[in-house]
């Protein structure tokens, strides 16, 4: 049983009032973790600490800040396969896509934003005919509170907290409660890497009327980055206006992923599959909508269905396994849910829809790879974002078709489009209202890119560019000059 403690100020420190939840692991429903239940008290303590660090931090300059979040990377490296281990425990990923994947991206979102706010500058505004010179100076933002999910738990913390540490900015983080234990990890590689105390808190808790609430209300919070359901969003919104704080809103997707009868099928059929089940399809940008054009339909439905049958689910520390189960016993009867609701609608369940109870799996959360077919996409299967391995799956005839169902949802996270056709390419491109869309490819990032969503999958994007705008302050100098 391991014990997981707030960090505050450089210190690993319990609750006030010594209260604590459980962690368990979705593997068998076990508890694995006890953790420091923050509240308020612990939330006020940290933004305190954080606010007296935020001087020297913010004063120290890119340069330097470069140096010490550098040995972050080089921290999280050395410790990745503990890292790994921990998050395939805590929330059931398999342990090669946290090793290959997860960890080492999370030392990269270090590595790259360090080097960034080094190289970054700001604008200049020359009108010599009037005599005046304009420049844009920018300053780092002041306390960030960070509330992450759980689904990529130590990339999406550190997507967040290392822009956050590299522009200058100080750091009350509220990592998601289903999967606590690797923030406690970076916390204490921080702290050997020479993080000042108070630059990087930790908060431990649950979302309302507890640690995530109490950052949101708090008066000396300058802004919130959030990532994770659309309704939460809303409910993070009405909590900050009193104290008009700055947001960045990373929220829910149900993404189309569109596939045209001239694409190259074999890249077609292995980025769909990767794209509803990588991560037990836990993933925002899913591709949970299957657009499949008609003269291909039956053909690309008979090689997914195949795909999906010989992908393996099981035990996430096997280094061959493709899926783990899913976060926990409630997120499965949600997953189960939907399913039942997906035959009851109308959907023709071409295969999975159960729950695996195979040997020791049935004390964990396994679903099997699950495609429905003949969906419409005014089912609610298809507006709702299940956030499991459940693909629903349309055929369409032309393309202005395609996009128009693309369109028709409340989510615009992301998309993607197999064609050889650069006309459609484009096209789609262009006319789908979404955060990003992939071209025969999927789950590519380059961190300098905008990434957000429209619609309710977004507010402000971040990236590059982005999250400077977010994690600083811009003022304009206005200067006379002579003669
Ligand atoms: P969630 O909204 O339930 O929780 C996310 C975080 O918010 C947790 O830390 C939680 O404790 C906190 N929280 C909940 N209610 C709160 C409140 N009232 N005030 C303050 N904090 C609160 O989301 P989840 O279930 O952890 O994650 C899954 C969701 O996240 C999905 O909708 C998924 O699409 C989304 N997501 C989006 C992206 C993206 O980049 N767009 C990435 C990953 C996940």
């Amino acid at each position: 049983m391991r014990e997981v403690l707030h960090f505050i100020d450089g210190e690993f420190v319990p609750s006030t009032d010594g209260a604590t939840f459980e962690s368990v692991t979705p593997t068998d429903n076990t508890v694995i973790a006890r953790v420091a239940l923050g509240g308020g008290v612990e939330v006020d303590r940290a933004v305190a600490a954080a606010r007296r660090a935020f001087p020297a931090w913010a004063g120290m300059g890119p340069e330097a800040r470069r140096e010490i979040l550098m040995r972050v990377a080089e921290g999280i490296e050395a410790r990745l396969e503990e890292l790994a281990e921990w998050e395939t425990r805590d929330m059931g990923k398999p342990i090669t896509a946290a090793r290959t994947k997860d960890m080492p991206r999370s030392a990269y979102n270090f590595r790259f934003f360090a080097d960034y706010a080094v190289q970054v500058g700001t604008k200049v505004w020359d009108k010599p005919w009037d005599g005046v010179l304009t420049y844009e100076l920018r300053e780092p933002l002041g306390v960030v509170g960070s509330i992450s999910p759980w689904n990529f738990p130590l990339m999406l913390l550190t997507w967040k907290v290392a822009p956050a540490l590299a522009f200058g900015c100080t750091v009350v983080a509220k990592p998601a409660e289903q999967s606590p234990i690797t923030a406690s990890i970076l916390a204490e590689i921080c702290r050997d890497a020479g993080v000042p105390p108070g630059v990087f808190n930790v908060v431990h808790g649950f979302g309302p009327a507890s640690a995530g609430e109490a950052l949101t209300t708090h008066p000396d919070v300058d802004a919130i980055t959030f990532t994770g359901e659309s309704n939460t969003g809303r409910a993070i919104m009405a909590a900050a206006a009193p104290t008009l704080k700055k947001l960045s809103f990373e929220m829910g997707g149900k993404s189309a992923n569109i596939v045209c009868a001239d694409a190259d099928l074999d890249a077609a059929v292995t980025g769909s599959l990767r794209g509803i089940f990588v991560n037990q399809g836990e993933v925002c940008l899913a591709g949970s909508r299957l657009l499949v054009q008609r003269p291909i339909y039956e053909e690309f439905l008979a090689r997914l269905v195949e795909g999906a049958e010989a992908w393996k689910v099981g035990d996430p520390f096997d280094p061959t396994t493709q899926m783990g189960p899913l976060v926990s016993e409630e997120h499965l009867d949600k997953v189960l849910s939907y399913i039942d609701l997906a035959r009851e609608e109308g959907a023709k369940l071409l295969c999975g829809g159960y729950r695996i109870t195979d040997g020791d799996l049935a004390k964990g959360n396994y679903v099997a790879p699950t495609i429905f077919a003949d969906a419409d996409n005014s089912m609610q299967v298809c507006q709702d974002e299940i956030f499991g391995p459940v693909e629903m799956v349309m055929p369409f005839d032309e393309i202005d078709e395609a996009i128009e169902i693309a369109n028709q949802s409340r989510y615009g996270l992301a998309g993607m489009v197999w064609t050889t056709n650069l006309d459609t390419a484009h096209r789609v491109a262009r006319e789908v209202r979404t955060g990003t869309m992939w071209v025969n490819c999927f789950f590519v990032r380059d961190l300098r890119a905008p990434f957000g969503g429209y619609k309710d999958s977004g507010l402000g994007r971040e990236g590059g560019d982005y999250s400077y705008e977010f994690f600083t302050e811009s003022k304009a100098v206005v200067m006379k000059l002579g003669g």
